[in-house]
This record gives structure tokens, C-alpha cells and sequence, in this order.
């Protein structure tokens, strides 16, 4: 359903993604792992192009791009089709969490006003911010901000959400709400691709791992296969590092 097809990314002369071949299916939760440094928020951000990639191909379903001559219009499209979980959250401060859940679906979707509250206060309360729906982000600790956060990309009704290493701006004490937040919207079948160091996280909810390192997919399978049956040696000792 999501095929990215030899992407390659160059800051300058560095090249921090090499060829990326990866196929996501729907309602699959695509774990990416890999130490840091080896490209794997970049390749997440070439996804809804917040980076342009170098080269090579990005389709979503039936749609397709070509990133060499990529169009604005195309671009604007994949954006459309895809939401992003930022580390910082990235919340509008001067918004309330129902403010900022509205916000894309009155100028994305250009939802009628009540209809976008409606909905907004509804995913608000499924994230568990019933109650915060006028707090402002300052008003809220990291972990009921970045469940705004998903509040906010749920809303859109992407084909995909991407989150960059959504808890590890959190105390380790917020890590696991936000943690069962994703886990509870997986199970409802959202395609999802994941940055995360978050390795109980990702046995648990992954169907699919990818391990990086250096700006290539050194080795993907189930978390079985990637966990517990390692097949290179660049995972095993990364695991073993982790663990
Ligand atoms: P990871 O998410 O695996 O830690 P990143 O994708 O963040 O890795 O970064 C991969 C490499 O790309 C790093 O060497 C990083 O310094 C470099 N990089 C990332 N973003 C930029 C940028 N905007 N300009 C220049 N280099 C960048």
C-alpha cells in the first residue's frame, strides 16, 4: 500500500540515505530501529517530504511520485495523505489541545465549524484529554501534549502516520501513556511507521522491524525474526548494545 522505491538523500555531499527500498501494507505498524545518526528520521520526513529526497519514488496507494520531478501539487497531495507525530509535538502554543485538533480540519478538510469540534472532542476524549479540551499546551505536561499531538494527525484521516521518536522528549514517567495511546490506535488497523529506541514497544505492537544503519535497511522481518534471530551482524551487536 506504501511503497518507497530507491530513496536517496544528500545533505549537501553527505549522503544520509542510500538506495531505500521498504513496502509498508495496510494496517501494518512498521517499527524503524537503528543507532543514531543512521537516517531514520530522515527517511521518515522524505515520507510526507518535510525533506525532499534526492531520488527515487514514493507511492501511497494508487498515487505516486517521482521525487526528481516531483510537482507541487503532487507534493501537497502526499502531504495530504499523511500525518506526522512529531518529539516535540509541535503544537500551536497560543491554541487550546480542541484548537489545535480543529485546526487541520478546518483548513485541511474545511470541515464546518461544529462538525470539526465534534469530531475533535471525540478523538480528544479517545486519546483521554476529555477533560483538557480548553488547556493550553503550556497547561499540560509532555505526555497529555504529545496525545494532543495525536489527536491532532488521527483527525486528518491519514493513510499513514508517521511518528518520530514520539516519547523521547518524555520523562520517563510519561513514556507509557503515550506509549499505550499508539498502542490502542494500532490495534485499530492504522497503517503506522514508528521511530522509536522503545524496544518493548516494539516487539509488542510491531509487525514489521527495520533495522538501519549508515542510510541503508540493513535487515527487516517480524520483531521475532529481527528480536531473537538476527541475521547481521550490524543488528546483532546493535541489540546487544540496547539490551
Ligand atoms: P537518525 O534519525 O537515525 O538519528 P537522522 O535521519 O536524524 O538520523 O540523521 C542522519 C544523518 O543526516 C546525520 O548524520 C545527520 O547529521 C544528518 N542530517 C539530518 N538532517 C540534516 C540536515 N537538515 N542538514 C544536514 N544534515 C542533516
Amino acid at each position: 500500500m506504501i511503497s518507497l522505491t530507491q530513496i536517496s538523500k544528500s545533505f549537501g555531499r553527505h549522503q544520509v540515505l542510500n538506495n531505500i527500498d521498504l513496502t509498508v501494507t495496510k494496517g501494518e505498524v512498521v517499527v524503524i530501529l537503528g543507532p543514531s545518526g543512521s537516517g531514520k528520521t530522515t527517511l521518515l520526513r522524505c515520507v510526507n517530504y518535510l525533506e525532499k529526497p534526492s531520488d527515487g519514488e514514493i507511492s501511497i496507494g494508487d498515487f505516486k511520485v517521482n521525487c526528481k520531478h516531483a510537482r507541487k501539487k503532487e507534493i501537497h497531495q502526499l502531504r495530504q495523505k499523511t500525518a506526522m507525530v512529531f518529539q516535540q509535538y509541535n503544537l500551536f502554543r497560543h491554541k487550546t489541545a480542541l484548537e489545535n485538533v480543529m485546526e487541520g480540519l478546518l483548513i485541511v478538510k474545511k470541515l464546518p465549524k461544529e462538525e470539526a469540534r465534534k469530531r475533535s472532542i471525540a478523538l480528544l476524549e479517545k486519546v483521554g484529554l476529555g477533560s483538557k479540551l480548553d488547556a493550553y499546551p503550556s497547561q499540560l505536561s509532555g505526555g497529555q501534549q504529545q496525545r494532543v499531538g495525536i489527536a491532532r494527525a488521527l483527525a486528518l484521516e491519514p493513510e499513514v502516520i508517521l511518528f518520530d521518536e514520539p516519547t523521547s522528549a518524555l520523562d520517563p514517567e510519561l513514556v507509557g501513556e503515550v506509549l499505550a495511546v499508539i498502542r490502542k490506535i494500532a490495534k485499530e488497523g492504522i497503517t503506522m511507521i514508528v521511530v522509536t529506541h522503545e524496544m518493548g514497544f516494539a516487539r509488542d505492537v510491531a509487525n514489521h522491524v527495520v533495522f538501519m544503519d549508515g542510510g541503508v535497511i540493513v535487515e527487516e522481518g517480524t520483531p521475532t525474526e529481527v528480536f531473537n534471530h538476527p541475521r547481521e551482524e550490524r543488528t546483532k551487536q546493535f541489540l546487544k548494545r540496547i539490551t
